[in-house]
């Protein structure tokens, strides 16, 4: 058994798929042409028959334009150019496959890799990404493909990027275990809001689980067994029937209000990272959208996502919201946030440097052709606007300052903006959190992102496994923060919610609560076990649980007090 941390709760038992990326090493060796070529056809056709494969299995599921790169890839498999010359290197020199194939893309990869322009620069990006399927099907690797996969199966990987947990199958990935990560590195975020069970920070797995093995992951537990035995099994099969239960038992609460026994109201919303997820938000009870992760917008596409596609997709959720209130965050790309068609610059330190709003507000073109489709999209329903990564006075008002320009723009242009738009931001840098009785005279609203304000007031890397005992939500610390933040806010009579990890977990709602967050906002699967905790609870008596817990020193005694007094 190997133990790691719970990121995505629930309980599977299936076999492992590991998804490796195997080096390869090509070396020249003198050969036969006639075996080679061969060899060569044959790579090439499974190659082919590859991607049409994943291209069929992926229609329905992503758009026509996305649709468009497999036959991009097809055309690198029948490019003369590229299939003549390796077949000629193979003749002329007598070269083995793989060394004749790796050297002719090569080329082709470096020429189209020093011009200037994005198109070409892409089809290098193809050429590497086909040439390396072909070369593992010359060498006889095999070839791990998330969008293959076609029968039940537990993930196994060192670590999937955002983009590869984007591409999981729900319908076969039943979970997945890594080696690196923590609750809140955004591949375990985007588990919680695929329902994938999922168990991160697991050491070593990829060294002791072979492909095919039999897995139980407890994603409850945050404990991995491999090849265990019937009895264990059975235990499981039991214990994952009794989370199923208790997950039906809380449909109770989908339409109930969210309110205490004395009370006091707040809204619960939902953490959503795509169009497609306001579905499970309204399924389960969301009151609003707190935090709608725009990037994966960005993450999603080939180039930048242009004005009128980031507006269909902005009005696609506010009007499937309806009336409730969707916060949407501004671009916070960088730290574990990549881009396909973006080089970032080298940083030691990505989560500290160039990302977010930082990035906007020197690359001003990419954050207004936000904030126009936005100001389009705010026709459609109750918007709220909220910029990530804030840390000065200076920062909010300049992007305040830049959407005051495009909205008056689109004004004059006569397009329909909505009347009740508001601008708010996130606090998760310290700095912003000591000063928020300064802040709140001009956002109209915060949202506490505790994810990142933990690694911060830490100084401990939230995807570093190695430090993962530093992601303290009670400790004391964070909690004043959380306080000033609220007390700003409420101060000058603005809303304070929290859209971090931390907003959902069942033993913090007792103690935001008590501190007087308004609005907490978590993946949409945590929403009804939080109402149910909420309708338990007394407001006065958690102002006074508060109360304590800000004068206790370690997250230890703080965790206590919580669990001895919400029994
Ligand atoms: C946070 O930092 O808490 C947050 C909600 O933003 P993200 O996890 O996307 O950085
Ligand atoms: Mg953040």
């Amino acid at each position: 058994m190997l133990k790691g941390i719970a990121a995505s709760s629930g309980i599977t038992i299936a076999k492992a798929y590991k998804l490796e990326t195997p080096e390869i090493i090509i070396e020249r060796v003198e050969s036969d042409p006639v075996v080679e070529i061969e060899k060569f056809n044959r790579a090439l056709e499974q190659s082919k028959r590859d991607i049409e494969v994943i291209k069929l299995k992926a229609t329905g599921r992503l758009s026509e334009e996305e649709l468009k790169i497999f036959d991009a890839h097809l055309m690198v498999c029948q490019d003369p150019a590229l299939c003549d010359g390796v077949i000629d290197k193979i003749n002329s020199e007598m070269v083995n496959a793989d060394f004749a194939l790796d050297a002719v893309a090569g080329m082709f990869i470096s020429m189209f890799e020093s011009l200037e322009d994005a198109y070409m620069r892409e089809r290098a990006a193809d050429i590497k990404d086909v040439t390396r399927r072909i070369k593992y099907h010359i060498l006889g690797v095999n070839i791990a493909d998330l969008s293959l996969i076609d029968e039940e199966v537990i993930v196994v990987a060192h670590d999937l990027t955002p983009s590869d947990t984007a591409q999981l199958n729900k319908d076969f990935t039943k979970g997945f275990a890594t080696e690196i990560g923590g609750r809140t590195s955004h591949s375990a975020i985007m588990a919680r809001s695929l329902e994938i069970p999922a168990v991160v920070g697991v050491t070593d797995i990829m060294s002791t689980v072979k492909h095919g093995d039999m897995l139980i992951l407890d994603a409850l537990k945050g404990k991995v067994f491999i090849n265990p035995d019937e009895e264990t099994i059975a235990k499981y099969r039991v214990e994952a029937q009794r989370y199923e239960e208790e997950v039906a038992a809380l449909k109770e609460y989908k339409d109930k209000e969210s309110v205490t026994v004395d009370g006091h109201h707040v809204e619960l919303a939902a953490n959503i990272g795509t169009p497609d997820d306001v579905a499970a938000v309204l399924e389960n009870g969301g009151e609003g959208i707190g935090l709608y992760r725009t990037e994966f917008l960005y993450m999603g596409a080939k180039d930048w996502p242009t004005e009128q596609e980031q507006f269909e997709a902005y009005k696609k959720v506010l009007e499937s919201m309806g009336d409730k209130p969707v916060v949407v965050r501004t671009l916070d790309i960088g730290g574990d946030k990549h881009l396909d068609y973006y080089e970032f610059p080298e940083e030691m330190n990505p989560f500290l440097g160039y990302r977010a709003v930082r990035l906007c507000l020197d690359q001003k073109e990419i954050f207004r052709t936000q904030l126009r489709a936005l100001l389009r999209a705010s026709a459609y329903g109750k918007l709220r606007i909220m910029f990530p990564m804030i840390a000065t006075i200076n920062e909010f008002k300049e992007a305040k300052g830049v959407y005051e320009e495009e909205k008056a723009k689109l004004v004059a242009e006569g397009v329909t903006i909505g009347d009740d738009i508001q601008v708010g931001m996130m606090v998760e840098i310290p700095a912003a959190a000591v000063l928020a009785d300064k802040f709140a005279q001009i956002a109209d609203f915060f949202s506490i992102g505790t994810n990142d304000m933990i690694q911060y007031s830490m100084a401990a890397d939230r995807m570093s496994e190695k430090v993962s005992y530093l992601y303290q939500p009670f400790n004391p610390s964070l909690l004043r923060l959380i306080k000033m933040t609220i007390d700003g806010a409420h101060a000058h009579g603005k809303w304070a919610g929290m859209c971090g990890e931390m907003a959902g977990e069942p033993d913090a709602i007792p103690v935001l609560l008590g501190l007087g967050l308004d609005e907490f906002s978590m993946s949409a699967t945590s929403i009804l076990r939080a109402r149910k905790i909420v309708n338990s609870l007394s407001y006065a008596e958690m102002k006074e649980l508060a109360n304590k817990a800000l004068e206790l020193e370690t997250d230890e005694e703080v965790l206590e007090l919580i669990q001895s007094t919400v029994k």
